[in-house]
């Protein structure tokens, strides 16, 4: 996943910004220097925070452990069916392993 942010998703949130008075700018020679207005901090501290809530949010959705070695696994990193359930592992060597276990009576 490219996590990158580039210039196509600064602009349009700038000028959004701007239209908000939430930013104003100087200019410095040939550059725009942009400072967040007071509202501005505001906007953009309930913005990230609302953000930040909604990653947490989808990653606790989509974390399950391990059940071979315990470890936090995201998005079901590695699932296999056995014994008709579907299960989480880390890795296929993590799930490899709770199958031998599973030969040797260990679950
Ligand atoms: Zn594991």
């Amino acid at each position: 996943m490219d996590k990158r942010i580039s210039a196509s998703h600064v602009y349009p949130f700038l000028k959004e910004l701007k239209q908000n008075y939430f930013v104003n700018y100087r200019k410095l020679g040939r550059e725009k220097i942009y400072n967040l207005t007071d509202s501005g901090k505001k906007f953009v501290n309930e913005t990230l925070s609302r953000f930040n809530e909604v990653i947490q949010e989808s990653l606790k959705r989509k974390l399950s452990k391990c059940i071979h070695c315990g470890c936090e696994v995201y998005n079901n990193k590695y699932t296999e069916i056995i014994n008709g359930k579907k299960l989480a592992f880390c890795c296929c060597h993590c799930a490899d392993s709770y199958k031998k276990g599973i030969k040797h009576g260990k679950h």
